[in-house]
């Protein structure tokens, strides 16, 4: 199976070079904190399904959740990611129940942040300051470097076949805008705050991702996302994922410039509507 072989090139990679590990002392913080959002990729969900042997449906159902990620850090124009659930239940005590298959965030955590501080989303001491892991840099030679650098391309390619898989386009990237009311509405709830005029007011992530999720299910996409994910239960599925996989390789797709996003219209299907740059 030649999606396998791509898992085993991956994880190879993981641990290459590092001189990293997670001190003994660390409780697992960054696998158990819900605001540090680790994504994860359809490929992820193929891996772990090898190695545990469970299905990828029902690892998806139990193990994964849809998520969001701002784009250019406007909070109402919204990318589809996957994510782990936190905690995440794979950790078992102070082990990865699957460390050789588990996502490349998690193996380019914290290397990846110290590297690329602006890349991903710098280091929010006041947010996580308390990591041990975070408190020094780790020492990273010039192959290590270049290893992380190949995995975050891996990831890069992973998250355009992810949107593609489950959409058909990429980067999928949904402006909330005319659902200010919803979001509004959700945000009192997650906060119990919606501002008194006077202070300016910052909607939880959680709003956006509750409204996203919520209009997903009502417009039939999260019943076909389920079905694409069952799809990866048998081997003819991976091996059509892997030949998709090849095709979305080889398109050069620039994430940051894409002109168009997709809106949701009264029924809650998708429409493509131009990108507010
Ligand atoms: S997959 Fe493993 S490393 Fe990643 S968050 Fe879960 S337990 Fe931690």
């Amino acid at each position: 199976m030649r999606l396998k072989d791509y898992i085993e090139d991956r994880a190879r990679l993981f641990n290459m070079g590092s001189e990293f590990s997670c001190p003994d002392w660390c409780n697992r913080v960054g696998c158990k904190d819900e605001r540090l959002h680790v994504s994860i990729s359809i490929i992820d969900v193929v891996a772990a399904s090898l190695v545990t042997g469970q299905t990828a449906s029902h690892l998806f159902c139990s193990h994964y959740k849809i998520g969001i990620s701002p784009m250019d850090g406007n909070p109402w124009i919204q990318r589809f990611v996957l994510e782990m659930k936190k905690p995440c239940s794979f950790l078992a005590g102070k082990d990865c129940g699957i460390y050789g298959a588990r996502p490349i965030t998690c193996a380019l955590f914290p290397e990846a942040f110290f590297l690329f501080p602006e890349r991903e989303g710098g280091l929010d001491k006041g947010k996580f300051g308390h990591y041990p892991c975070l408190r020094e840099p780790p020492a990273i030679s010039e192959k290590r470097r270049s290893h992380i650098i190949e995995l975050m391309e891996m990831a890069r390619r992973e998250a355009f076949l992810t949107e593609f898989y489950f959409f058909g386009f990429s980067p999928f990237c949904v402006d909330l805008r005319n659902t200010v009311m919803d979001v509004m509405e959700v945000s009192r709830h997650v906060s119990g705050n919606t501002g008194d005029g006077g202070r300016p007011y910052e909607v939880p992530h959680e709003a956006f991702e509750e409204i996203l999720i919520r209009r997903l299910g009502r417009g039939g996409y999260l019943l076909e996302i389920n079905s694409k994910v069952e799809g990866l239960n048998s081997p003819s599925g991976i091996e059509a994922l892997y030949e998709i996989k090849k095709w979305t390789d080889s398109i050069e797709a620039s994430d940051k410039d894409f002109p168009y996003c997709y809106e949701f219209d009264e029924g809650n299907r998708l429409k493509m509507v131009k990108r507010l740059m």
